[in-house]
């Protein structure tokens, strides 16, 4: 599997990489993400730790945004990984309560009496900070939703098969609680070890990147 590992490697490192604070207006508004992260390395490059895209038409800013921006960990699954593993790391067992979804009002209102907000808040900055210091991304656009989800699938299945993808013994994800993060050594759990690109699926990632 790793020479399509290494392709999508050479591929996704050779596209303008972004970081925090982001231009958005150099970001397309429908397509897919690739994250990179401080210290980890593979196939001799920067290592791909997670792969990402959105449903919605023209939310690819908006998502990103709910990564690096908005603190709240019950709109982004990326923010609540990197809340579970920060609090594990430090044994923390306020982890609990960050797996609650307060999404809804009656759930806000269900928990209100057992959660410091002012404590929750806190994490919450931790965790922007940490993705901000330590995250970069590439991105490239993919118009159709169909589309963004195929290649987006192939290319976590294709990552997460590759035996040369190995996260770094500093890797934060190292101490997540989630098993499928910890084996994987991407902050993901869904879409791993499906169908991954085969050769046609990789020359077409590469005339949609050169566009
Ligand atoms: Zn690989």
């Amino acid at each position: 599997m790793s020479t399509e590992c290494t392709e999508i490697h050479k591929i996704t490192n050779s596209i303008g990489r972004h970081g925090f604070p982001f231009d958005e207006t150099r970001i397309p508004l429908n397509g897919i993400y690739i994250l990179f992260q401080k210290g980890e390395k593979a196939h001799g490059q920067d290592r791909i730790v997670r792969i990402g895209t959105h449903t919605g038409d023209h939310q690819l800013r908006p998502r990103l945004k709910q990564h690096f921006l908005s603190e709240n960990k019950d709109r982004s699954i990326f923010r609540k990984n990197i809340g579970r593993a920060l609090l594990k790391k430090q044994n923390d067992p306020f982890l609990q309560l960050w797996e609650l979804d307060l999404t809804t009002r009656k759930a806000k209102d269900n928990y209100s009496q057992q959660i410091d907000f002012d404590y929750q808040q806190k994490i919450e900055s931790q965790v922007s900070k940490y993705i901000r210091d330590n995250f970069s991304f590439g991105v490239f656009e993919v118009a159709s939703k169909e589309e963004r989800l195929e290649i987006e699938s192939k290319l976590i299945s294709t990552v997460s098969w590759c035996d040369e993808c190995k996260p770094s013994s500093a890797w934060l994800g190292n101490s997540s609680p989630k098993e499928k993060v910890v084996q994987s050594g991407l902050w993901l759990v869904n879409e791993l070890y499906k169908t991954p690109c085969n050769a046609s699926d990789i020359e077409h990632l590469s005339r949609l990147i050169d566009g």
